[in-house]
């Protein structure tokens, strides 16, 4: 356990105009989602398929609160990506990678770090839907309802996200701020 004074230092950067959730707020709500999925999912052998790279540390974290874990729950890791380098918006153009685990009549939990047009994830999910998943539930930290483009149903979600173009705990800027503890809003001149 840090000190307050340690973490208040952590919780913050010079890039970061505000801190929209804090390191503790996270592990609340995801201890909560864990839960949530492991009486769900009690009987049912989830395939927990995460995607790269945004959802790397939700992903650590959240399948670690699935407790207690249900026989047969596997890991697994998509790709996918939809931003054209230096850029804050969706370029609509997706490139999926799916994972190495055989998918065919698996219960998916598919676990994205933020939901924004919507266009990366429903992409994702027409790919499951081909390949013959059982069921397929999207789990998405951050869900960014005033941008969607694409109908998506978010099965559980974290935290609603604002219209702002957030960093950190996975999430990037130009590969950049992934190791942040917390989440918050980028400060515009680092991204124009
Ligand atoms: P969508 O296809 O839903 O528009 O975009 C999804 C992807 O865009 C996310 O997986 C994420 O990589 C990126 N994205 C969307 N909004 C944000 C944001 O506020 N911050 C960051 N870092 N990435 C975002
Ligand atoms: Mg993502
Ligand atoms: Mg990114």
């Amino acid at each position: 356990q840090r000190s307050a004074a340690a973490r208040a230092g952590m919780e913050r950067h010079a890039d970061i105009t505000e801190v929209l959730f804090s390191e503790q707020n996270i592990k609340t709500r995801v201890a909560e989602m864990g839960q949530q999925l492991a009486s769900d999912y009690q009987h049912k052998q989830p395939l927990v398929l995460g995607v790269l790279s945004g959802s790397f540390i939700f992903m650590a974290d959240l399948v670690r609160c699935i407790q207690p874990p249900p026989s047969g729950l596997h890991v697994d890791f998509a790709r996918a990506q939809s931003y054209a380098g230096k850029a804050t918006w969706s370029s609509g153009e997706v490139h999926t990678i799916m994972g190495k685990l055989p998918i065919q009549n698996r219960h998916i939990i598919l676990v994205e770090d933020i939901v924004d047009s919507g266009q990366t994830t429903k992409n994702l999910i027409i790919g499951l839907k081909k390949a013959g998943v059982a069921s397929c539930a999207l789990v998405a930290l951050l869900n960014k309802t005033s941008r969607r483009v694409e109908n998506v149903d978010v099965a559980l979600q974290g935290f609603e996200c604002p219209d702002k173009f957030v960093v950190g705990y996975g999430l990037d800027f130009d590969e950049e701020y992934r190791s942040l503890p917390f989440i918050g809003v980028l400060r515009p001149e680092c991204y124009s």
